[in-house]
């Protein structure tokens, strides 16, 4: 995961150092607004943050911004890329400054008290940038700076920032009307509306139906964790005794993969898959045709004929056609792997004489029994060679090997809790990089889950800006002197994590906009997937790997985890491809009214969905698309980076040496560097010298590669 910004319409927008700042502007005193301070070319002031000076620090840097985007929308000169793109780049500095020390608080060291100020604030925030976009003078400087002759001498980084800004624009309907401007944020109002709604429906049958047990024979097969877990939550809803396997994906699926009573996993599943579902006041497939028509308007608003289209044209796909394309090339060879693992499956269950054919309730518990006999791996023997201190030196010593990074512990700079470590980037030639933030450990008020953040982007336009990244994780603080033991979900976390941070600091390029993460939607998560590939390279098996006596992962251990490697994957991809397919093909649609029920069925036959296994998402409960907009259209933007981590790291395989100097360098030149400054697909093909191919992953999962 990453964090761009809690306001992404403001790195959108420019963020910016060196502000003027505004004439006459009441300014409430505080570090937080003024420019950074002390070493490294200035740190965020996290050693003068008090939560009651958010609010008048926002609203003095809005205000400020406000300014800013006034004199640039009403300069008496001709617009030109200085006095309107360059400008804009300069504005805003003093709210990003703030905005960063403030997501930090929302994300890292959260309560009561600053979620006041965050509930307060967040409508503020969200309603400046639409100020900002809705400015007509202003967009009517970028369109003229777009359409200018003039555009053809700038450099490429600069048209594209001028293509950037003017998408951007563009996107949120400044080219709109006085009347449509209006009709468009009704409609953005109503979906907001329906958005709420459908995540509380959902929210509801998970939380109102529970699958309860009440004889101990039917809890056969389940872990004494399952079970102790299942009688606590039958306790906290009043059924002391009996058990309780809640309606949501942490409980159900380990239910399912272990639970050995039929009829019983027949039953959780069937209430599972039907959340949203339940023909009552709770049902959702009401609510997603009238999504889906507001959608439609919107983009017709917008200038496209369906959602789809408008929510694809910017990123590195370009249209939901070319997105389904790839999609239906990985499709056909996992659908094809689920029916040669189904007839495994079946032989076990006529083997144990069921007399029944595999079903959806069926595959997860003899997929795990299939696990067991044909690769004989227990994650948890793997956990004792996984010392998170040990993987920290393992990212270092990759960023040395690939881009020639050093990575030093400094202690001269402030840090927002004691627990957090900050280290000094250097290059070969010893010239600062940047910084990496580092901070591990879970604690009340930080969010669950991994993630990277920027709090200062790469840039060099005005001058040299040194970038500012963090990772964040929530591992449990071990006693002094004790090592943290990481899994290997964790460990691919941390490296795929640390993959963003490095997406920062390798950034080179003039423009903070274009910098580092700033990159498409379904381009962005390329650069960090491709750096898990590299845990499970032999090189940081043999010297980081090793447990608290220092020995090394013995090699059978290692091969059981690379043989295991493609278990199950055609089970996971089929499941998420399914909902793939049907989230592109639903917003393809365009004005025709929709039945989710009928749509959902007659897409899955039409593409041939084995019958044993069910969308990861069925429509009703498919809270990624319609409970917000990110994941709209936007689903397969999961294989889209997939497909080209998995070819980008062959780059390097097919070198014999994961890492290669020379592959390096490219990857490096080609992605690493570039930012936002190049077209995706263009970035991608200087790297590989050709299209993307989805051969690498079908190799990769063990799925049959088609011949040419
Ligand atoms: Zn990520």
């Amino acid at each position: 995961m990453l964090i761009r910004s809690l306001l992404l319409g403001f790195i959108v927008l420019g963020l910016a150092i060196n502000t003027a700042r505004a004439a006459g502007t009441p300014r409430p005193d505080d570090p937080m607004l003024d420019p950074w301070t002390g070493p490294y070319g200035g740190v965020p002031p996290f050693d003068h943050v008090k939560v009651e000076q958010f609010k008048p620090a926002l609203l003095a840097a809005m205000a400020e911004n406000l300014k800013e985007i006034d004199a640039i929308a009403n300069d008496p000169g001709a617009p030109t890329f200085d006095n309107t793109i360059v400008a804009l780049e300069r504005s805003g500095r003093a709210l990003q400054r703030v905005s960063t020390v403030y997501g930090v608080w929302s994300g890292n060291l959260n309560g009561p008290e600053f979620a006041k100020v965050e509930a307060e604030m967040e409508p503020l925030l969200a309603a400046h940038s639409d100020r900002i976009t809705q400015n007509s003078k202003l967009y009517a400087r970028i369109q003229a700076v777009y359409d200018s002759p003039a555009k053809s001498s700038l450099t490429p980084e600069q048209q594209r920032l001028v293509w950037v800004y003017w998408k951007n624009f563009i996107f949120q309907g400044a080219r709109l009307g006085t009347a449509d401007k209006t009709k468009l944020a009704a409609i953005n109002q109503q979906l907001a509306g329906l958005y709420t709604k459908f995540r509380a429906n959902q929210l509801s049958d998970e939380e109102t139906y529970t699958l309860t047990i009440d004889d101990d024979a039917s809890l056969a097969g389940l872990p004494k964790s399952q079970i102790d877990a299942a009688a606590a939550e039958a306790e906290r809803r009043g059924a002391k005794g009996k058990w309780m396997i809640a309606n949501t994906r942490s409980s159900m699926e380990p239910f399912l993969t272990y639970a050995s009573n039929r009829a019983l996993r027949e039953k959780g599943f069937r209430m599972w898959m039907s959340r949203g579902d339940n023909h009552d006041a709770h049902d959702n497939n009401g609510i997603i045709p009238q999504i889906l028509a507001l959608r439609t308007q919107k983009a017709k608003l917008l200038g496209y004929p369906t959602y789809a289209q408008w929510k694809l044209a910017d990123t590195m796909a370009k249209t939901p056609e070319a997105a389904l394309a790839l999609v239906m090339k990985v499709w056909e060879p996992a659908v094809a792997q689920v029916h040669r693992d189904v007839a495994d499956m079946q032989a076990i269950a006529d083997r144990e004489g069921g007399g029944f054919k595999i079903e959806p309730w069926d595959y997860r518990y003899y997929s795990e029994k299939m696990r067991k006999q044909k690769y004989d791996l227990d994650m948890n023997e793997v956990k004792p060679y996984l010392q998170l201190e040990k993987v920290r030196e393992a990212m270092f010593w990759m960023a040395g090997q690939l881009y020639g990074l050093t990575f030093t512990p400094v202690t001269d700079v402030p840090v927002f809790h004691p627990d957090v470590r900050v280290f000094e980037v250097k290059d070969t030639s010893g010239a600062h990089v940047g910084l990496w933030y580092f901070d591990p450990y879970a604690r009340a008020g930080k969010r669950s889950g991994a993630w990277m953040n920027a709090y200062r982007a790469q840039e060099a336009f005005d001058a040299p800006v040194a970038t500012i990244v963090s990772n964040n994780a929530n591992f449990i603080k071990p006693a002094p002197g004790e090592p943290v033991l990481i899994s290997w979900d964790d460990a691919t976390t941390m490296f795929h994590e640390f993959g963003h941070a490095l997406h920062g600091l390798n950034s080179h390029v003039k423009y903070v906009s274009l910098s580092g993460t700033n990159v498409a939607r379904d381009f962005v998560e390329f650069p960090s997937q491709v750096h898990e590939h590299f845990l499970s390279t032999p090189e940081v098996l043999n010297r980081f790997l090793v447990n608290a006596q220092g020995e090394r992962m013995p090699a059978d251990l290692v091969t059981k985890i690379r043989n295991a490697s493609t278990f199950n994957a055609g089970f996971s991809t089929v499941e998420t491809l399914a909902s793939t397919i049907v989230d592109l093909r639903i917003h393809m649609v365009g004005d025709k009214p929709i039945d989710p029920r009928a749509f959902e069925k007659a897409t899955l036959a039409e593409i041939g969905m084995p019958h044993e296994i069910v969308m990861r998402h069925r429509l009703p409960h498919f809270g990624h698309i319609f409970s917000g907009e990110s994941y709209a259209a936007g689903y397969y933007s999961y294989l889209w980076a997939e497909v080209l981590d998995q070819d980008a790291f062959e780059a390097f395989k097919e070198t014999g040496n994961a890492y290669d100097p020379a592959t390096a360098k490219r990857f490096h030149d080609d992605i690493m560097s570039v930012g936002n400054t190049v077209d995706p697909a263009i970035a991608f093909h200087d790297f590989r010298g050709r299209e993307p191919s989805v051969d690498a992953l079908l190799r990769d999962h063990g799925f049959p590669v088609p011949k040419p």
